[in-house]
């Protein structure tokens, strides 16, 4: 008999990145390899911990307040590099919000310039006022678009020719004018969708599952699986929104 597949995922600082229910993000993936007849091994990394990024499949960084961000860019500082080679080498990293700004170059909180990881070429200004609502996006990545939730003071700008994660058509996205929503590169998915994303889009949790599957053992395809529920939760709350009844700040 062959040994059960297993992913392990790094969930990043979640005493300090815990916003909207980021936290679901790691039960849906867990889940979803689980009813697949998978294992997941989720590691809760706090600030102190020691860290090594090529022991884990999946990176995960949630969303956070300008000030535990500010904490956590510093602690990230250190391992800039190792992240790089992670990703060059098609880890899986999903950030929300604060962890997607982190992504890029810089972001600016006040009057301080705070340097990111620059994974992707992308950085982050600021502005009022904050950017909150429900959104919906649609993306290559998945048959059905995308929902969620966004508050956010930052303004992303895509450097050229990075990709978003989608286009807005709902909501406000990376700077509430572009039309773009998020930006990917390789096995990297940022956005600014809480809500939390992957419950409420199962599509997007299979997208990062397939990256580390089909890496890791060669898996083209994964098993579908029952997610009529999901999609259906879905599919009220794009109407809901579409309808234009729903009243947002
Ligand atoms: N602090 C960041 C901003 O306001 C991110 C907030 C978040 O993660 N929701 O832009």
């Amino acid at each position: 008999m062959s040994a059960t597949k297993s992913v392990k995922i790094a969930h990043l600082f979640p005493e300090l990145l815990n916003l909207y229910g980021d936290t679901g993000n790691m039960l849906t993936l867990a889940k979803r390899l689980e009813w697949r007849g998978m294992n997941a091994e989720i590691a809760e990394v706090g600030l102190e911990d020691s860290l090594s990024f090529s022991e884990f499949d999946i990176v995960f960084i949630g969303g956070g307040s300008d000030r535990e961000q500010e904490i956590v860019a510093r602690r990230l500082q250190k391992f800039k590099r190792e992240l790089a080679s992670f990703v060059e080498d098609g880890g899986v990293l999903l950030a929300v919000c604060g962890g997607y700004q982190l992504l890029g170059d810089h972001y600016i909180l006040g009057e301080e310039k705070v340097e990111g990881l620059s994974l992707i070429d992308l950085y982050t200004d600021r502005e009022d006022p904050r950017l909150i609502g429900n959104i919906i996006v649609e993306t290559d990545l998945t048959k059905t678009p995308v929902v969620g939730y966004e508050n956010h003071g930052g303004r992303t700008f895509l450097g050229s020719g990075i990709e978003p994660f989608g286009r807005v058509i709902y909501g406000h996205g990376n700077d509430g004018a572009s039309g773009f929503e998020g930006a990917r590169y390789k096995n990297v998915l940022g956005t600014y969708i809480h809500g939390p994303l992957l419950p409420k889009n199962p599509g997007i949790a299979d997208w990062a599952l397939l990256g580390v599957l089909n890496k890791k053992y060669g898996i083209g395809e994964l098993e579908p699986l029952d997610d009529e529920v999901e999609l259906l939760a879905n599919q009220v709350m794009r109407e809901r929104l579409l309808s234009g009844k729903v009243k947002e700040k």
